[in-house]
């Protein structure tokens, strides 16, 4: 990343609005990281799965357990069929297996039975409060997994919060120490455009893994320093 400190859009006090630092925020990571390019896409049943394989693992590991599901089972029929167990070792890579394997098996049993085929394009049509219900509702998914299936997949103004998100925003003074990640992304959709939600959730991730770590942030050389309001600073 670039050390270079972009110059101060807005005056930064405390009765600054939270509005202006999040676009001081979002337009510093534009400028260090670059507007990130749109993801390959997965398709919506394949990132549905992989929201159940990424939990409490690396994006490596739960890729790999995705491509050695896909590889076994090329139809989701035949991951639906086949027996939990033997599932759960298909997908080893990923961690968790015991726990992941039937509830993909349950996810995969619903939606055949609710929509009559393994498919859920019919999220685009739903207002994002409702897709988000609807994706909550089974076991195995929260918020943040959630709403990467509705931004990446359909587009939807549903803002991601995962632990990198949620510890920068923190720091950075636009929410309470304490508050849940839940509450941080219904911050953002109301603090930033739906245009921003992608790009700012990814550069608010790289910021979080290359510089704002959990211990040890390196603030001397974070584009975000001067408009940071972490007392613990270094
Ligand atoms: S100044 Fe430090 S705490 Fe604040 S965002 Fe940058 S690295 Fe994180």
């Amino acid at each position: 990343m670039t050390n270079a400190m972009p110059k101060l859009q807005y005056p930064i006090s405390n009765t600054q609005s939270p509005a202006a630092l999040a676009e001081e925020i979002y337009r510093r990571l534009q400028d260090a990281y670059g507007a990130p390019d749109w993801r390959p896409t997965y398709a919506p049943m394949d990132e549905l799965v992989l929201t159940f394989l990424s939990q409490n693992t690396s994006d490596l590991n739960s890729g790999r357990a995705f491509q050695a599901l896909k590889a076994r089972y090329p139809a989701w029929q035949d991951a639906l069929d086949a027996p939990v167990a033997e599932l759960a070792e298909t997908i080893r890579s990923g961690g968790l297996a015991q726990r992941k394997a039937p509830r993909i098996q349950a996810a995969l049993r619903r939606i055949q039975t609710e929509r009559g085929e393994f498919a859920i394009g019919f999220l685009a049509d739903l207002p994002t409060d409702e897709a988000l219900r609807w994706l909550t509702s089974f076991d195995g998914i929260g918020h943040k997994t959630a709403s990467i299936v509705l931004l990446f997949c359909f587009g939807k103004p549903a803002f991601p919060v995962d632990t990198h998100v949620g510890r920068v925003t923190r720091r950075l003074g636009l929410t309470g120490s304490k508050d849940t990640e839940e509450k941080i992304k219904g911050i953002w959709e109301r603090l930033v455009p739906p245009e921003w939600y992608y790009p700012l959730h990814l550069n608010l991730i790289r910021h979080g893994r290359e510089v704002c770590h959990a211990r040890g942030p390196e603030c001397g050389g974070c584009v975000l320093n001067q408009v940071c309001r972490y007392e613990e600073k270094t």
